[in-house]
């Protein structure tokens, strides 16, 4: 989808275009008697002066919060139908020492797809043995780290990784905890599922495959099969596709108990949040509740006891704790009916911090956020400052119709796969990560500088200390 050519419809003009629509900020948002913004009991317009913009904000309190509100919930279901369950957060959703530390502390494991993910969590001192790792083709180098450094669990995913583990763990004397990751042939987005025989996608052995796959790691002695993975989408509002997902994945489960133990069913993450205001994710409590219900009916089906559960959501824990704020820079009116006009408000980031808009058309919301306005709602694209026509911030968005350069702008729900998307396309360096909390801020990841931007560039003449 082109956003450009083919606009989203534009949401419905809001009552005040100064509310904050508490379903898409952090919790700790306010505004001041002088209009502007506090976040986490920051005001805005201190975190611009300390650190400029654009700027990326995670609200500590939030992310800590939801962390233990998403275990509470998946621990409280799995109590009911008479299991555990396990959750790790996908650190590729936002990875840094201190996102790990602040989920490790607040009971949960953590998932990592690549050497360098392993090393952020490494590096934050997460205990190794609460880590997973991911990933459709992990190397050498990379399982061996994940052996040498004790990795609870490696997810593998083809025939060639299951013999090139065997032999690094054999190699090291270990016997390495190991999970298959299935193709349920259930994906899902949002508000559908689509169910088939298999997915026609890279992740996973099909239902069939991973029979004979767990079959080879049963036979290796390096290796112990705890169990079936399986993930099935992102950003999903119900539980209907998990439902279906885990029915398949169960009746697999039931027939390996045939050949051994098989202790946990991890069924992944993709729990969805709200990006704008027409965004209903179900409520995490009630989507645990149903997701383990509907594994406890089918391993009574089978009669089976349930396994141990694990679930991986990224998004869910992160997403509504991050908001970005830009300046903005121009303003320009751009007819495009007969009773149309687009304000199209440029910021000065765009699709390097926030690659989501351009690459799935995904939609945000945006205020101005250093000052409250009383002019009407005009209808606004924030675009970035990229060399791109789709290098949009929120596609349609009611803004005061004053909306100036110098207002201050920010997009919450950015607190997911905004900073780990990010790039320097058109040399524009990565913006700083500012964490607030109870009135305080601090910088958790620095922000990119021209010279880091030189750095890498072999051509670029060595500076003397005297003109650097
Ligand atoms: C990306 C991913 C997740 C997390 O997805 P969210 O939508 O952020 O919850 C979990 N598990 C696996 C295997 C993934 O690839």
């Amino acid at each position: 989808m082109s956003a450009t050519s083919d606009p989203t419809p534009a949401p419905p003009v809001p009552a005040d275009v100064n509310a904050l629509a508490e379903k898409v900020w952090p919790p700790d948002i306010e505004r001041l008697t002088d209009g502007s913004v506090s976040l986490g009991g920051v005001p805005v317009a201190d975190l611009q002066h300390r650190f400029g913009t654009p700027l990326y904000v995670l609200d500590e309190n939030a992310v800590r919060d939801r962390a233990r509100e998403v275990r509470e919930a998946f621990d409280a279901a799995a109590e009911r139908h008479g299991t555990r369950a396990r959750v790790y957060y996908a650190g590729k959703a936002f990875l840094c020492t201190e996102t790990v530390r602040w989920v490790t502390a607040e009971g949960l494991n953590v998932d990592v797809a690549t050497g360098g993910e392993l090393a952020v969590a490494l590096a934050a001192g997460a205990p190794a043995d609460r880590l997973g790792l991911h990933g459709n083709n992990k190397s050498e180098v990379e399982l061996t780290r994940a052996v040498t450094a004790g990795v609870g669990t490696v997810v593998l995913d083809s025939l060639i990784e299951i013999e090139r583990l065997a032999a690094i763990a054999a190699g090291h004397g270990t016997v390495q905890d190991v999970s298959v990751r299935v193709n349920s042939g259930v994906h899902a987005e949002t508000h559908d599922f689509l169910a088939t025989a298999h997915e026609d996608q890279k992740f996973g052995f099909t239902l069939e495959a991973a029979e004979s796959a767990v079959a080879r790691i049963r036979e290796s002695p390096s290796l112990n099969f705890v169990g079936l993975h399986c993930h099935i989408g992102s950003q999903i509002f119900g539980a209907a596709g998990f439902a279906e997902s885990a029915s398949r994945v169960i009746a697999l489960h039931a027939r390996l108990l045939a050949g051994g133990d098989v202790p946990t069913v991890n069924l992944g993450g993709g729990f969805g949040i709200a990006y704008t205001e027409a965004d209903t994710p179900t409520p995490i409590d009630e989507l645990a509740d149903e997701i383990v219900a509907a594994v406890a009916r089918e391993c009574d089906a089978h009669g089976i006891p349930v396994p141990a559960l694990s679930f991986e959501p990224g998004r869910a824990i992160v997403g509504r704790a991050g908001v970005t704020l830009y300046e903005v820079g121009t303003v320009k009116p751009v007819t495009v009916g007969d009773d149309l006009e687009r304000l199209y408000v440029s910021v000065d980031g765009g699709m390097s911090d926030n690659a989501r808009p351009a690459l799935y058309g995904a939609a945000y919301s945006a205020r101005i956020v250093s000052r409250r306005s009383d002019a009407g709602p005009a209808l606004a694209r924030v675009v970035g400052k990229h060399c791109e026509a789709g290098d949009i911030v929120v596609d349609a968005e009611w803004l005061p119709s004053d909306v100036s350069p110098g207002d201050l702008l920010a997009v919450p729900a950015t607190g997911a796969y905004c900073f780990s998307l990010s790039s320097n396309y058109n040399y524009i360096p990565r913006p700083p990560v500012v964490a607030v909390g109870d009135g305080a801020a601090r910088v958790i990841v620095r922000g990119e500088t021209i010279d880091d931007l030189l750095a890498r560039d072999a051509g670029v003449p060595a500076t003397t200390e005297g003109n650097a």
